[in-house]
This record gives C-alpha cells, structure tokens and sequence, in this order.
C-alpha cells in the first residue's frame, strides 16, 4: 500500500542498509559480519573436526552444530549470560535453515560447530545470523549447493512490510504487528525456514513469499560481493 508511512521513512519492501564482510575472526575456520541496520551478527565456523565423545558421531555424515546467543549489551535491558529456551530455538531453527545446502555426507564422523553472536539487536537478528553463518561456511571453504539468503517479512496492521525493526514488531494499531522470517537457498524456489509469529490472513501469504523472493536476491548479492572482497585480500 503506497499511503503506508514507516515510521523510519522506508519503503514497504525496502530492507534496512546491509553490511556485510568475510575474515573477521582470523583463528576461525570461516568467518562473516552480517547486519541489517541497527541489528549486528557475527558467525564463526569450526571444522569439520572429529566429533567428542565418540558415542555422539554420525558414521554416515557430519553432525553440523549451531550456536545462536545475544551478547548481554546488545539489547536495551542487559541479557542474562547463557543459553535460554530462545536461543535453543534459534540454534536449532538455523541448524534446519542451513543443512540443505551443505553436503554433510562427504564429512562423516565429524562436527562442523557454527558460532552465532548477535552484536546488537534491533529485531531481524535470526535472519541476520543466517545470513552471516552461510557466508562464514562459505568462508570455511565448505562445499556447498549456493548460500542461504534470510529475511523477516512482517505485516503492520495490514500492510505486508520487509525486514521490520524493533520499534514495528512492538507496533499495536489495528492489528498489530506479525514477523515472518524466512530462509531460502539463493537463486531457487526452495524456502528452508519459514517461520510465523503473530496472525496472517491466508491471501497475504503469497505476497509475502513475493517479497522474501524479491528481498532474499539482495541479499544475496551483498553476500556475494563480501566472499569476493574476502577472496581478493
Ligand atoms: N529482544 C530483547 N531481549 C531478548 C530477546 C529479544 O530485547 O532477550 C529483542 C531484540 O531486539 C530482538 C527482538 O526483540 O531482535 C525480536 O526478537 P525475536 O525473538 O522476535 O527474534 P528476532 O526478530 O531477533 O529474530
């Protein structure tokens, strides 16, 4: 709906100003900054190394392990250190989102361990930790099928609005605010999360699908650009 005023001026299926850049924990084995706006991650990879104990192993392919955490300053109220029910859902969430593309049967035995850390939070920030894992796995030299590319679709009251910050998921007119985060395999019809919080009528679905298509490809062009001034320095 053109009439739509975002309270930061942007377009509906605008995405906040990306940032992206590979290398940026040098002892890791892949590593990547992802941000949308205000909301910073950082993800490092590990592996694939032998899995310990033995008995955790998967003899036919490598078991990939993801790590999702906010740092205690990077939300208003201070984080309480350690995992929370959230943070497990998420891990657990990007492990799913991430899985397709690798080939995990070429590693059998062994662990690929993903560290997401969330810098600063301003909503978006599990989409922002997937956009940010995939390019460190890519970093890692990791063979994969193509990079994943990640965004929340939101509606605000009715209108269908891309990569909602914190101030619109918090927006209660009308019908509120809904986050729909998505996660797709670049350049393919193939989602690998889909994820809702909040109520949508089912004729908006499609639109949103639409504007994840849309925004997912900028995405991934701005990860793109980031592996190949990483592979250039
Ligand atoms: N948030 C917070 N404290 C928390 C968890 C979340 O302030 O302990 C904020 C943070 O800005 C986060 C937003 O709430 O980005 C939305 O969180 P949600 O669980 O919807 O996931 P996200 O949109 O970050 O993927």
């Amino acid at each position: 709906m053109a009439s739509f005023k975002r309270s930061d001026g942007r377009k509906v299926n605008e995405l906040r100003p990306m940032t992206a850049k590979v290398g940026v924990v040098p002892n890791a084995d892949g590593s990547a900054l992802f941000a949308f706006g205000d909301t910073i991650a950082i993800a490092a990879v590990y592996g694939p190394r032998l899995l310990h104990p033995q008995h955790m192993q998967d003899p036919k392919q490598a078991t990939l392990r993801v790590n999702y955490d906010l740092l205690s300053f990077s939300v208003y109220d201070r984080k309480k250190p350690g995992p929370s029910r959230r943070s497990q859902e998420i891990s657990k969430m990007t492990e799913y989102a991430l899985s397709p593309v690798l080939d995990l049967k070429e590693f059998p035995s062994t662990v690929i361990d993903v560290q997401i850390y969330i810098l600063q939070a301003d909503a978006g920030t599990r989409t922002a930790g997937i956009n940010a894992a995939s390019m460190a796995l890519a970093h890692a030299g990791l063979p994969m099928k193509n990079l994943v590319c990640s965004v929340a679709i939101g509606k605000q009251d009715t209108t269908v609005v891309a990569d909602l910050t914190k101030e619109e998921e918090d927006f209660h007119e009308g019908e509120g605010a809904t986050d729909f985060p998505l996660a797709k395999i670049a350049n393919s019809d193939q989602f690998t999360l889909v994820q809702l919080d909040g109520n949508i009528a089912t004729e908006l679905v499609a639109e949103v699908l639409e504007m994840a298509n849309e925004t997912c490809a900028e995405v991934y062009e701005v990860q793109k650009k980031a592996l190949k001034a990483g592979a250039t320095q």
